[in-house]
């Protein structure tokens, strides 16, 4: 059994939407189908969010987001069925915006709009080339706590409800990102968890086969937004692929690799547009392992340096540290210690998934036994590779290339499998393009 994630440029147009669904008519082992939102839709329905929206900008994004569907549907046959279920959910989302008394839960509720749109549609696509596919609502089998905006999957749960809603003669279209928790309120995985989704249900349901068909031939050396020159790689560990997407790389979210690990999942990374190209293989061990394989960029990083005499030659002050972080539920990426001082760096990109932000109550209580300094608009460069650690002649070219650069903080010897360092904002994707330049090619 193969499971197949389209992205949101994949089913973006009806044109996307038809390249999709030839993939899948390809192949009759892609059985269970995950779709993300129309590409843009998640990204509207998070301006539709803010408190402050005026009328007319509400309106704005409405009647974008509106065109965008009506656009597609206008290209599909059973037209008036289509139009008739879509201007339902536009007006159930309209409804949801006139809600008062906020909770928690309302933003996924409105996010998971997008994935519900596009899902409706593309099951008529999928039907048009011979595909007649169940359309099953995610949020029966992706169980998850109730951790909105970033709620972690339920993986006894999800196995259960797998069994219980996916058979496996059947082929199934589902909604990515989306899940729901025990009482049943809407949940979501963080902005592109669709990936994740997929990998969720790859396990869930022991595929063999877990394909990610994006916009882009695979896995590249660097974000060929950035690098235009950068190539494919045809195999890629997983260990690579992780860091790779911790560290930036767009194209995987950051905990797809896990449950297909878990559940001994071969993921592919391919082209819906393109997908005569080989694309990315993620596999346990690769044939090549070059100590440099890939460049990523994360923007959007804070630093936060905590200084304080009373750390010289005494115990204790770390923990004192990172128990306020913890209590706080601050996500620490990357430390650097010395004798007075502690600098570690917060990722601050995902500002839709709730995280807790660096607040003036967490700064407070800090300044409570040290000196706080907070510096934002930083950007982290990474090297991803392997024996990084313990091979000679990387620091000395690395450093002497970025001599011209403000280098903020480096960490190098911690894993075998990155390189990485601080930057300011401004400077980060040209020295992406000089880095890749001078150890890729
Ligand atoms: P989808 O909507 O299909 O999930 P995304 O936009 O989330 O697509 O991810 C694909 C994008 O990831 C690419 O268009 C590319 O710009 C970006 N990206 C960043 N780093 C890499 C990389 N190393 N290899 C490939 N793509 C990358
Ligand atoms: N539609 C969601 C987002 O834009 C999930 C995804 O695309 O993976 O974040
Ligand atoms: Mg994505």
């Amino acid at each position: 059994m193969i499971v197949s994630k389209f992205g949101g440029t994949s089913v973006g147009t009806f044109e996307a939407m038809q390249h999709s669904a030839s993939i899948v008519a390809e192949n009759t082992d892609r059985k269970l189908i995950v779709i993300s939102a129309t590409s843009g839709t998640t990204n509207d329905l998070v301006a539709l969010e803010s408190p402050t929206l005026g009328s007319t900008e509400r309106e704005e994004i409405l009647m974008r987001i509106e065109e965008r569907h009506l656009s597609i549907i206008s290209e599909c046959e059973n037209q008036e069925e289509l139009r008739k279920t879509f201007l339902g959910q536009m007006s159930e989302l309209r409804e949801h915006l006139d809600q008062t008394g906020r909770e928690k839960r309302w933003k996924d509720r409105l996010y998971s709009f997008g994935e519900l749109m596009s899902t409706r549609i593309f099951v008529q696509v999928l039907k048009q080339y011979g595909i007649e596919a169940e359309w099953l609502d995610a949020r029966d089998v992706m169980k998850t706590d109730s951790t909105f905006g970033n709620a972690a999957p339920d993986i006894k749960q999800i196995a259960k409800k797998a069994k219980k809603f996916i058979k496996p003669d059947k082929t199934y279209l589902t909604q990515g990102f989306i899940g729901s928790d025990i009482f049943g309120n809407t949940t979501t995985l963080g902005r592109g968890g669709s990936d994740y989704s997929a990998a969720l249900f790859a396990e869930g349901v022991n595929a063999d086969v877990l394909e990610i068909w994006t916009d882009v031939a695979g896995v590249y050396t660097t974000d060929p937004r950035i690098v235009p020159d950068a190539k494919p790689i045809s195999e890629i560990t997983f260990d690579e692929a992780a860091e790779l997407s911790v560290f930036g790389g767009k194209v995987l979210h950051p905990a797809t690799l896990k449950p297909a690990i878990r559940g001994n999942v071969k993921v592919r990374v391919a082209s819906s547009k393109d997908p005569s190209q080989e694309g990315t293989l993620i596999v346990n061990t690769s044939k090549e392992s070059p100590v440099i394989r890939a460049i990523s960029l994360r923007k959007d990083q804070t630093l936060l340096t905590v200084h304080s005499l009373d750390m010289l030659h005494q115990h204790g002050f770390l923990a004192k540290l990172f128990t306020v972080l913890a209590k706080h539920k601050i996500s620490v990426d990357l430390v650097t210690t010395s004798e007075v001082s502690v600098s570690l760096t917060l990722d601050t990109a995902n500002k839709a998934s709730n995280k807790v932000e660096l607040t003036d109550e967490v700064l407070n209580e800090l300044r409570g036994f040290c000196e706080v300094e907070v510096e934002k608009d930083l950007s982290l460069v990474a090297l991803i590779g392997n024996r990084m650690e313990s091979t000679s002649g990387i620091s000395g070219p690395l450093f002497s290339l970025l001599e011209g650069y403000n280098i903020r903080l480096v960490c190098h010897g911690a894993s075998p499998n990155n390189v990485c360092f601080l930057v300011k904002e401004g400077t980060g994707e040209e020295i992406v393009k000089l880095v890749h330049k001078k150890f890729i090619g």
